[in-house]
């Protein structure tokens, strides 16, 4: 039996009829991991022992006769997440000896539903960027072809589930850091409601934006996945006091009726054709099935990504002033006073990519230009956000692509950031106005005789995470694009 490629609901039944323990798959999952691992650089750290120790205390509860639909199933957590104990980079050098004291909520939460730690994924650094290049431990490749890049910022969690190295992943997208990965490597991927996810020990970027979720080889996985993180915390202020739905429960609503809105600023010029072929075929197959199409329009969201480029590097700018060589991060050899410790160890700690966040931030939020870029974007950003609501009067749920292009080569944009930002340009808006999205497979495009995969992407109202799941699940009964496994990973 291939066990890698099970979903985690077949697994929980396996290991619920004890078919193969906890302590086989995770063995199995290892090993995996030891072959194809370092090819992809999806690691940053293989918690083996860890594993065995979780597989162990699994097969415990389920010799018992007990446990839940995640008892057992071998996850990772992407490397932004603190977990005690173990090393937490956030793809930093700044952070790269830090052995975190604490388990973030989502860390915790999935370790009381019995998953099974395999591992912390590759990131981009502080998670900022498309590619999974800027971190400092090296670039993610791309199960679907070696050479590209599996999306970022939750490129390692993405590689690692695509190539079959574990059964699904955390992720956190700020800007649409979850759902592009999934777009380029065939995932399904969910970014729930601002406030649905806690933050607690999720290494901050943009704290208005930031929300944790889950990638998976299914709408079904990832429903059970999501509702086991999701939940009020009360150390997390923004943290939304509202019940959590069992999702995997709730998956069987049908499509008829269902109102789609197609917006059009999700179909302009920078849309690769072949991704919108794969797009509107999607479309075409929900409404054949009964769900019915409408045109709306989203007159702002062209101004997403400027918006965000200047609410994200904000808020990043002052998150990341921690890290000064004194209370936290790195710190630089010999410094000869203050100011030069402040320098070096941040100089040294930081890459090139962070270091534009941060002095962007800095920049916008001066007092000279307050006004004029941060207090704007965030009038915008209101803009932005009621141009969702109003459609939400029509429609229940947004589609369109979830990125502009097909995973591209390693290399290909890292020497123009404004080409980088721009990936992200039919995701972002989600995360300025604070509603669940989710990607999900839909299709291939080829290219120099590769499969190259095509991401749907679904937007709701807020706590709308049930529609979206419910409409994904629909969709993956009836077609199998999710299915299909990189070649070499079978
Ligand atoms: N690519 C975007 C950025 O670089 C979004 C990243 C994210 O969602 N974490 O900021």
């Amino acid at each position: 039996m291939d066990l890698h490629t099970l979903s985690v609901a077949e697994l929980a039944a396996g290991l619920k009829a004890r078919r193969f323990s906890s302590l086989e798959l995770a063995l199995h999952f290892l090993g995996r991991i030891e072959r194809l691992g370092p090819d992809l650089n999806a690691f940053i750290t293989v918690t083996a022992d860890r594993a065995l120790e979780d597989a162990r205390a699994a097969d415990e509860v389920l010799g018992r006769g007990e446990g839940g639909s995640l008892t057992g199933v071998p996850i990772v957590h992407k490397d932004i997440f603190c977990t005690d104990g173990i090393l937490t980079t956030c793809g930093s050098r700044m952070l790269g000896s830090f052995v975190a004291p604490y388990d973030a909520t989502v860390v915790a939460r999935w370790k009381a539903a019995g998953t099974v730690l395999l591992g912390k994924a590759n990131m981009d650094e502080f998670a900022m960027g498309s590619s999974n290049e800027t971190s400092y431990f090296g670039p993610v490749r791309n199960p679907w072809d070696p050479g590209r890049v599996p999306g970022g910022s939750s490129g390692g969690s993405a590689a690692a589930v695509a190539a079959c190295l574990a059964a699904a992943a955390s992720g956190t997208d700020t800007g649409g850091s979850i759902r592009q990965p999934a777009a380029l490597t065939n995932l399904t991927g969910i970014k729930p409601t601002y406030g649905r996810v806690s933050r607690y020990g999720m290494i901050a970027f943009a704290s208005s934006l930031d929300q944790g979720g889950v990638l998976a080889r299914s709408a079904e996985d990832a429903a059970l996945l999501l509702a086991a993180m999701s939940g009020f915390d009360p150390r997390d202020s923004t943290s939304v006091d509202v019940p959590v739905p069992d999702y995997a429960a709730g998956l069987g609503a049908p499509l008829e009726g269902l109102r789609l809105g197609v917006a059009r600023e999700f179909f302009d010029a920078g849309l690769d054709p072949g991704i919108e072929r794969r797009v509107r075929g999607a479309l075409e197959w929900l409404e054949a099935a009964g769900a019915r199409l409408v045109d709306v329009s989203l007159p702002n969201l062209p101004l997403s990504v400027p918006t965000y480029y200047v609410v994200a590097p904000a808020e990043c700018s002052s998150n990341l002033s921690r890290f000064d060589g004194v209370r936290f991060g790195h710190r630089c050899d010999d410094p000869r006073d203050l100011a030069d410790l402040y320098k070096r160890s941040r100089g040294e700690g930081f890459g090139a990519e962070v270091k534009r966040r941060i002095m962007t931030g800095t920049y916008v939020l001066s007092a000279g230009y307050y006004d004029a870029y941060y207090l704007k974007a965030q009038k915008v950003r209101q803009l932005i956000a009621a141009d969702f609501a109003r459609a939400f009067s029509e429609v229940d749920v947004i589609v369109g692509p979830t990125s502009p292009t097909a995973a591209f080569e390693l290399g290909a944009k890292t020497s123009d950031p404004i080409t980088m930002y721009l990936n992200d340009i039919y995701t972002i808006g989600a995360n300025l106005a604070g509603l669940p999205a989710m990607s999900l497979p839909c299709g291939f495009v080829q290219e120099n005789g590769r499969d190259l995969p095509v991401g749907l992407q679904l937007i709701g109202p807020h706590f709308g995470e049930q529609r979206l799941l419910s409409l994904a699940h629909r969709y993956q009964q009836e077609t199998d694009w999710h299915r299909r496994v990189p070649p070499g990973c079978e």
